[in-house]
């Protein structure tokens, strides 16, 4: 037997309400003509009344495919004003995840670009952002599966809704944060299929390889005055992650050597600059490369991409 519907009483509509919308057991009554005026899609989909529609307080019901909690997120953004705002105001992970497929799928353009705007300060397009994406105004969920699981399903939308130039930086999160024995045992789900997998091992290889070489610059004898002094203190920072690194989540993920700061405050000037300086082009090398890595064209033409999809135009 069916579960018993529910009407979601913030989508619940009196007055001009000539419509009810149905996503699983939820039920939304509301004013087709804000959808209509909104989504092409929705103007064509409820133009004609289909015979035999349903009809529930006097209004016809629309049956919809989509999961409740989509419909409602999409609903909601379209409906309240004040529930779906532009950054610096925050929105939940899956519900700007559902506003985006939806506002992909029902063509409601505004909302697609406010959903982008929103992602791009998680999924950022130049290095110098990647500083910022703790301040992302998208809240990652705070309980539930761990972190990489959310990047994992962010590829999976991001591909269907071709929002390209978001991809790198999340393959990059999902490569930092995986560890093959993972991906092997998640190889048969529907948001990772093994062509992605494999773009996630190959990212993850070069991340770890880029890790490696930023590391590998410790190693050489210090050309400064204290030699002695310094060689001693980027052994004991190396043998530390040589010890752990390969089972940290750093191990993959070259774009922040978090701890660095602290080798770099204990060796004499000439080396911390060496250091901070072949970090800095290592980083920039990764970050230049990171398109690639997952199969994608450049930053460039994923930039020209974002403009048309965006804008409408070549830029
Ligand atoms: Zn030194």
């Amino acid at each position: 037997m069916s579960k018993p519907l529910q009407r979601v009483e913030t989508l619940w509509f009196d007055k001009g309400a000539d419509i009810v919308l149905q996503a699983e057991d939820r039920i939304f009554r509301v004013p087709r003509s804000i959808l209509t005026a909104r989504s092409p899609v929705f103007r064509n989909l409820l133009e004609i009344p289909a015979e035999g529609d349903e009809i529930m307080d006097g209004v016809p019901v629309i049956q919809l495919s989509e999961s409740a909690e989509e419909i409602e997120a999409f609903l909601k953004a379209i409906y309240d004003s004040s529930y779906f705002m532009p950054p610096p105001a925050t929105i939940g992970f899956h519900e700007v995840f559902a506003i985006l497929r939806l506002s992909h799928k029902y063509d409601v353009d505004y909302l697609f670009r406010r959903a982008i705007e929103h992602l791009e300060t998680r999924y950022p397009q130049n290095l110098k952002e990647t500083d910022m994406v703790e301040r992302s105004t998208v809240q990652l969920p705070s309980t539930g599966p761990p972190e990489v699981v959310s990047h994992e399903f962010a590829l999976k939308i991001l591909h269907e809704v071709e929002a390209l130039w978001l991809l790198p930086y999340a393959y990059y999160l999902v490569a930092a944060q995986t560890t093959l024995d993972y991906l092997m045992a998640t190889s048969n789900k529907e948001w990772c299929p093994p062509s992605r997998r494999d773009i996630i091992v190959q990212a993850r290889m070069c991340q770890v390889a880029a890790t490696d070489r930023m590391l590998d610059t410790l190693t050489h004898r210090s050309n400064c005055a204290t030699p002695d002094k310094c060689d001693l203190k980027k052994f004991a920072y190396l043998k530390q992650n040589l010890n752990h690194g390969r089972r940290f989540y750093f191990a993959a993920a070259p774009m922040r050597l978090a701890d660095r700061q602290k080798v770099i405050k204990q060796l004499c000037p000439t080396c911390a600059t060496a250091f901070e300086s072949t970090y800095h082009v290592v980083q920039q090398q990764i970050w230049s490369q990171l398109p690639r890595n997952c199969g994608l064209p450049s930053w460039d033409v994923l930039g020209a991409m974002r403009h048309k999809r965006l804008y409408g135009e070549s830029c």
